[in-house]
């Protein structure tokens, strides 16, 4: 069932999303080399806390941390640790926060030190299909309309893999409600848009094949061929002309400008 929002609660995920994209601000102020990843999770639960709210993913499922870091061929959802973040290290890191009982949901990825630019491409162009996703979240389109669009920008056109195991989805008093937002698919097919529903983007891709894995943790998705992935994520609310980003990224690029340990992909 899908859950059609409010303009008030819209504003009230818009609120939990800005705490989770000031959260990965913050983070990208003290990422660098030798730094383990557990110190970045450490950060963000103080933060989403001083903030009032709750971190979304610490208990949810058994999940053990307030981020999912996922280095270099992690995919999603990889546990903070005492591993140490190394110099061109690609590093997805996915936040969620509830605040006034709504959900805000935002990932995105950072290039350490002296990633190389077949990994900045990667992220550019990761970064850019979560936007061609965005531009097709208006009514009267259909969630195909998305998904073919994130597909096409990346996987049609530049030969990278969609992650097909894990997609998108709604948010709202839930962290995952319906519809479902797959990174593939077919144009005009799918539930059809309309203003109100709250929607998390998320396109998942590989380096290389499309192909992933789960390991023993139970959580942790890795690429089958240990080539990197990248991950960013915006909610967002569907419009009449164009979709609302609840979350917003800008605010990261800000610290990313000011901290010579994180390459800009843009
Ligand atoms: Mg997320
Ligand atoms: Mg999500």
């Amino acid at each position: 069932m899908i859950h059609i929002k409010s303009a008030e609660e819209i504003e009230l995920i818009r609120e939990s999303s800005l705490i989770v994209s000031k959260c990965h601000a913050e983070i990208a102020k003290i990422i660098r080399p030798g730094l383990a990843t557990i110190e970045l999770d450490k950060l963000a639960e103080t933060f989403i806390r001083d903030n009032g709210g709750e971190p979304a993913f610490k208990g949810y499922r058994g999940f053990p941390a307030t981020l999912c870091i996922s280095v270099n061929e992690q995919v999603v959802h990889g546990f903070p640790s005492d591993r140490e973040i190394k110099d061109g290290d690609v590093l997805s890191i996915d936040c969620g926060v509830k605040k006034n009982g709504f959900f805000g949901d935002s990932a995105f990825t950072f290039a350490i030190g002296e990633a190389s630019q077949e990994v900045l491409d990667l992220l550019k162009s990761t970064f850019d299909s979560l936007f061609k996703g965005i531009d097709e979240a208006v009514a009267g389109k259909r969630i195909g309309d998305i998904a073919f669009a994130v597909q096409m920008h990346t996987e049609i056109e530049r030969g990278y893999g969609v992650v097909r195991e894990l997609v998108g989805h709604g948010v709202g008093r839930n962290l995952h409600e319906d519809p479902e937002v797959p990174n593939y698919g077919k144009r005009g097919k799918g539930i059809m848009l309309k203003e109100g529903m709250v929607l998390a983007i998320e396109p998942m891709i590989n380096m290389g094949t499309h192909r992933v894995k789960q390991l023993r943790d139970g959580w942790t998705i890795v690429t089958v061929d240990n080539k990197p992935s990248a991950h960013f994520e915006h909610t967002v609310a569907v419009g009449k002309i164009q979709a609302d980003i609840l979350s917003n990224h800008n605010l990261i690029f800000e610290s990313i400008k000011n901290n010579i340990n994180i390459k800009n992909f843009q």
